[in-house]
């Protein structure tokens, strides 16, 4: 049987999985990542992962057909190149040439939210769908178009970047250096921020202000708390205005909602619907579908390993 290993290289941790060509996880790991150690040593790291991961010395290649990875960040796929990665403070770093030298099969690299995408679209939430648009909602939003299972990379691979849609022309600094960014918004970071601000102006509520986490958040919101309420609705009515934007664009059958955030569960996929079916066109609102991504922390591994299976 095809297999490949699937490599989802975190700010935290470094994830590896083989995974065969039905998309089932063989076998699974995890070390931490510590960028501060540069990126030789990260190659270095993934390259003994895969080895540990093939249950073989040498010759990679007897068991696998190839190794797909994904990285949090920019990359160009057509040279292998990390462009741009703030997680790791990498910049211009190759990955997919040295690699495949060092272990003698082809490696595929693309960002990770694509891999997830992927992943999800493959053996998840939109294996029934022809296409899928996966956003991620976690530090940031991440988002990934999968049609007719193949990525939609676009000419500089930026497509689906609509952690980057400018939603608000006067709106929180983003780490891309726009204002006004949807993941200032509906990111778990942007809910947190959102939180304080109201905390700080001193709007009453029950959220604490020191270490407030977006699950914290979701909580309150169930228990009635304004300010959670105000919160969430103003992060979700975002989400969903950029996703009717995105729609008409894309027209995917789905979007399958993952990240950390996701963990609310159907909070997240209500609240969308309610507020996408007054934004996007009618055809569009009743006929697509917003699920909750059911793969987890696996979407990324398993998506970086159908890079490499189906190359
Ligand atoms: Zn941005």
């Amino acid at each position: 049987m095809l297999k490949a290993v699937g490599i989802d290289l975190g700010g935290t941790f470094i994830k590896g999985a083989l995974v065969n060509e039905h998309g089932t996880i063989e076998k699974k790991e995890e070390i931490p990542t510590q960028a501060e150690n540069g990126p030789a040593d990260i190659l270095q790291r993934i390259e003994a992962m895969v080895h540990r991961l093939c249950g073989v010395e040498n010759h990679p290649a007897d068991v696998i057909s190839g190794v797909g990875i994904g990285v949090p960040g920019f990359v160009d796929d057509e040279t292998g190149i990390a462009v741009e990665v703030v997680n790791l403070g990498w910049r211009d770093v190759p990955v997919v040439e040295p690699l495949s030298t060092k272990l003698h099969v082809p490696v595929y690299m693309d960002n990770d939210a694509n891999a997830a995408a992927l992943g999800e679209a493959w053996v998840g939430a939109g294996r029934n769908h022809k296409s899928a648009v996966l956003v991620t909602l976690g530090t940031g939003v991440g988002g990934g178009i999968v049609i007719a299972g193949r990525v939609l990379r676009g000419a500089f691979a930026m497509a689906g970047e609509i952690g980057h849609l400018r939603m608000e022309h006067e709106g929180a600094h983003c780490n891309c250096g726009g204002i006004g960014c949807l993941e200032t918004v509906s990111s778990a970071t942007g809910v947190v921020r959102l939180a304080q601000v109201a905390i700080a102006a001193g709007k009453p509520t029950s959220l604490p202000s020191a270490s407030l986490t977006a699950a914290d958040v979701f909580q309150a919101r169930e228990q009635g708390d304004e300010v959670a309420i105000e919160v969430v609705n103003k992060a979700m009515d975002t989400l969903a205005r950029a996703l009717s934007m995105v729609a008409v664009v894309v027209n995917p059958e789905v979007f399958v909602i993952g990240g950390g955030m996701a963990k609310a569960g159907t909070a997240i996929t209500e609240s969308l619907q309610q507020f996408f079916s007054t934004y996007a066109l009618p055809r569009i609102a009743a006929l697509t579908k917003i699920e909750l991504a059911t793969l987890g922390n696996d979407a990324g591994i398993v998506g970086a390993a159908r890079l490499a299976l189906f190359a």
